[in-house]
């Protein structure tokens, strides 16, 4: 079993954008600059954000993060998306997930202009990305695309399960695949027989938040299987997936952690330079 190490295709990624982004330096004289806004002192998303920075910083991008209190109004989010819109060394922004209730999710994607929406959310790159456009892909399923291609190159008629249907996972994951010209099936909470769904599949990505929900023998010999769960439990981070007994059966799979969440940051800071190099022509 080829045991799929995000954390070194990662780490092999930002190499390749730490280079693109010299080269884009010397190009053009400037570099794609990535602006986070994070409401709040959620501590997870503080941790997500610094890695994120962190990352950014490592490839030579200019990064900023704008902090603010949870009580902040919603017009003065507006009001700074709308700023970084108009500013032309911001390439990327992105606005931490989860937000306080009374600020609205939805407007606060929309007020993003699409050509910097580095996570894809915006109406106009999810409606790109399923006519088979060119868009901002969110970055945790492109991670999962990635991974699966360096596993197998040619996924032409390849039959692909998505478990769980997500705007953040399942969906874009889905596009992707269709894309390569798989066969896929999404599957969700009231899919009849997910095992029988899952048995035919060549490709897996289980993208639910149940700790080991794809059990062993719901996976056919040789299947790829992507594992985007993370869920805390007694006995630590656990996927969507039973590690062990998967393992017996797939060709490839992915761990949790060190997997999927390492691809998902250095995703970001691909598409970041992607917003850039677009912004160029
Ligand atoms: P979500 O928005 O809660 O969506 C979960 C999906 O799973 C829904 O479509 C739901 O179906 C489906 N589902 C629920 N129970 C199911 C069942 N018994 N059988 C089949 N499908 C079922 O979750 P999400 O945001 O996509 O996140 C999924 C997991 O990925 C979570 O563990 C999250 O923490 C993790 N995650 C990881 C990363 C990373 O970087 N590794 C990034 C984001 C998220 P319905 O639509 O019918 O409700």
């Amino acid at each position: 079993m080829i045991l799929i190490d995000g954390k070194k295709i990662a780490a092999e990624l930002r190499e390749e954008l730490k280079q693109e982004v010299s080269e884009l330096k010397t190009k053009y004289n400037k570099v794609p600059g990535l602006t986070v806004i994070l409401v709040g002192d959620m501590a997870p998303s503080q941790i997500y954000v610094r890695n994120k920075e962190k990352s950014a910083n490592e490839v030579g991008l200019k990064s900023e993060v704008i902090k603010y209190p949870d009580t902040v109004e919603e017009k003065t989010i507006l009001e700074k998306i709308e700023e970084l819109n108009n500013d032309e060394s911001i390439s990327g922004i992105l606005v931490q997930l989860p937000l306080p209730k009374h600020i609205d999710k939805q407007k606060v994607i929309e007020t993003i202009i699409p050509s910097k929406d580095v996570d894809g959310f915006h109406p106009m790159n999810v409606g790109n990305l399923s006519s088979g456009y060119e868009s901002s892909v969110p970055c945790t399923p492109l991670g999962c695309y990635l991974m699966i291609k360096k596993i197998e190159p040619n996924l032409s008629g390849k039959k692909a399960v998505v478990v769980g249907r997500s705007n953040l996972n399942g969906k874009p994951m889905t596009q992707l695949l269709l894309k390569e010209n798989c066969t896929v099936t999404i599957t969700h909470s009231r899919t009849k027989d997910l095992k029988a769904e899952c048995l035919e599949a060549d490709i897996i990505v289980a993208a639910v938040g149940i700790p080991e929900l794809v059990k062993g023998d719901w996976v056919k010999k040789d299947a790829i299987v992507i594992d985007v769960g993370i869920n805390k439990t007694e006995n630590g981070l656990v996927g969507d997936v039973a590690f062990d007994e998967v393992s017996k059966n797939a060709k490839a799979l992915t761990p949790v952690p060190g997997g999927v969440g390492p691809m998902t940051i250095a995703c970001l800071l691909k598409n970041t330079i992607d917003c850039f190099k677009r912004a160029q022509i």
